[in-house]
């Protein structure tokens, strides 16, 4: 396995062994302990000291199933902290094929320049000119890579938004059927590729050099395992499939905990029409797609492909997540709508969570009515035109509040919450809290655990403990390239033994693991370290004022926890 260095200032690239320190990490653990080694704490994140590293998970490359999530590190433009945003698709697989561990990106390209960075399947890597594809949307410049380079190619790429360095800029990947529809989404990693000058990292499929498993027999017995757990649990083998992540509409919004009118309410009125289930009946009437292998090695499936009314591709990939920013919180309960600015958020490369938000906050303020689909679409236009408003919006929803003096704004760390509101599934609102990430819906959420009644999600008893060892096995789990979706079914000890043994099996003896949970906890450790050497401290922990004083109907409750309870939730 190898790790490549690439110096966007003198256009240089080295390749290097891996360190043995390193052996054992990959994906998230790789990314966030390199950067706590090797970037300066207090640098400008978009200043050449920052380091954008693209890390394969540990297991990418080898026959296990929904590993080919490619973690993107750096420090975030957006938190100020550290920040890890995976994304599916392709290039996961492209890049354990040909046993690179990890890309990292230096410096800074001389101003105005801007390139490609292509590893061919012999793995030559190269820097190309890229100037001609400037200010390109995502599905035309990779529809173009395609035409120049072929379609045999995993791609990794900015929209104008990443080129303008806002911070909610995402970094699109291309999946299975070559779309940039996957999203390295959150904490405006787009702003960094885009600011070191890099438009598209391109990988050619097919290379014929991955890290060998350490015992291949246990490892085919273990995958075998696993295998039979997720295909007969009823989230991963039965819900996903069916009907993607848009499942947990219904759900959430029965618990009253799916924020609306920017976080007004726990139950959206139009909910039905912006269900899975509606979205089922209107795919089928079209002839999309419920179920959608977006992904490499996929056994889940839970993507989809949403059609226009006139059976023409409009959207791929609508989750659960960009429905509830672009639906609940807008109060737009209209899909069509929801598809098309989910697309343009794909395609200009911003995040739809934090642009939701955003929008959502502005609506708010009184700057345009909830529900005016016409509206949303034309804020999320203005990003790409670069208007005054659209550079508010494309800085994040922190920034619209404080542009419309309006403190109603649902962000911890300057990172948008997700679709789970904390005064309704309190546990989520520690996460949201202590996540070293700000935000976030996928570093230790509590979902699963409301909806299998394992906890109420109203009740305090358990919550922080809870949280904690999730995000330590969510740490954990991203550490491998797996896909959430996959790993948020491993609940009993007896799957994530299985889980560890297929780690192991990988690995050999010499390497390893004695526990997740202790891996989880290493990696949260160096992610706290490092935001605290940024400047960050227990305040920064800490949810908006809003959420601990005005009730959210219909159980008209508040965020419960105390700042010293929130503390207690890890001690380092
Ligand atoms: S379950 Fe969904 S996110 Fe996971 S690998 Fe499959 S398509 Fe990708």
């Amino acid at each position: 396995m190898k790790i490549i260095r690439v110096d966007m200032t003198s256009q240089t690239i080295v390749t290097e062994e891996v360190p043995h320190d390193y052996l054992i990490l990959g994906g998230r653990g790789l990314t966030s302990i390199m950067i706590n080694d090797e970037v300066p704490p207090k640098c400008d994140p978009l200043g050449p000291e920052n380091k954008l590293i693209f890390a394969t998970g540990l297991l990418s490359g080898t026959t296990l199933f929904n590993i080919s999530r490619v973690s993107v590190g750096a420090k975030s433009p957006l938190t100020g902290g550290i920040k890890e945003s995976n994304v599916g698709g392709t290039m996961g697989l492209a890049l354990g094929q040909l046993g690179i561990k990890a890309i990292v990106v230096e410096g800074k390209a001389p101003r105005g320049e801007l390139k490609f960075l292509k590893i061919d399947k012999q793995g030559e890597v190269s820097l190309l000119p890229a100037q001609e594809y400037r200010s390109m949307r995502t599905y035309d410049l990779v529809e173009r890579i395609f035409e120049k380079l072929g379609k045999n190619n995993s791609v990794l790429c900015i929209g104008p938004a990443g080129e303008k360095e806002f911070k909610v800029a995402s970094i699109q990947g291309s999946d299975t059927d070559g779309r940039p529809c996957r999203s390295a989404g959150r904490g405006g990693l787009g702003a960094v590729m885009g600011a070191k000058g890099l438009k598209a990292l391109i990988v050619e499929q097919g290379g014929k050099n991955p890290d060998p498993v350490k015992d291949p027999d246990a490892f085919k017995e273990s995958t075998k395992i696993l295998a039979k757990i997720i295909t007969e649990d009823p989230f991963s083998g039965s819900m996903l499939p069916n009907l993607g992540t848009a499942a947990l509409v219904a759900p959430v919004n029965s618990l009253g905990a799916f924020p609306s009118y920017n976080a007004k309410h726990g139950v959206f009125e139009g909910w039905e029409k912006i269900s899975a289930e509606a979205m089922a009946e209107i795919q089928q009437a079209r002839g999309g797609k419920m179920k959608h292998t977006g992904c490499s090695q996929c056994i889940v499936h839970c993507s989809n492909e949403y059609l226009d009314t006139d059976g023409n591709y409009l959207t791929g990939s609508l989750e659960y997540e960009t429905i509830w920013a672009m639906g609940g919180m807008t109060g737009i309960d209209h899909f069509d709508t929801i598809a098309r600015l989910d697309f343009l958020c794909d395609d200009i490369g911003v995040d739809t969570m934090s642009t939701g938000v955003g929008i959502a906050v502005a609506m708010d303020s009184g700057y345009k009515a909830f529900g005016d689909q016409q509206a949303a679409i034309e804020m999320v236009e203005e990003i790409a035109q670069g208007t005054q408003f659209g550079n508010i919006l494309g800085q994040g929803p922190v920034a619209v509040g404080e542009y419309f003096n309006n403190a109603r704004v649902p962000a911890v760390k300057n990172q948008s919450i997700a679709a789970y509101d904390p005064r309704a599934m309190i546990g989520n609102g520690i996460t949201y809290a202590t996540s070293p990430m700000g935000g976030d819906h996928t570093t230790g959420n509590l979902v699963g655990v409301y909806l299998g009644q394992v906890l109420n999600p109203l009740e305090k008893a358990g919550q922080v403990d809870m949280s904690r060892e999730l995000q330590y096995f969510n740490a954990a789990a991203d550490n491998t390239g797996m896909c959430l979706m996959v790993y948020a079914s491993l609940n009993s000890p007896e799957a994530r033994q299985a889980f560890l043994d297929v780690i192991n099996a990988y690995l050999g003896p010499e390497h390893a693991i004695a526990d997740l949970s202790g891996l989880g906890q290493r990696i949260l450790k160096e992610e706290r370290e490092f935001n605290r050497k940024a400047g960050f401290t227990n305040q920064d922990d800490r949810l908006p004022g809003f959420f601990y004083e005005e009730p959210l109907p219909p159980h008209n409750t508040v965020f419960p926890f105390s700042g010293e309870e929130i503390d207690q939730t890890f001690d380092f």
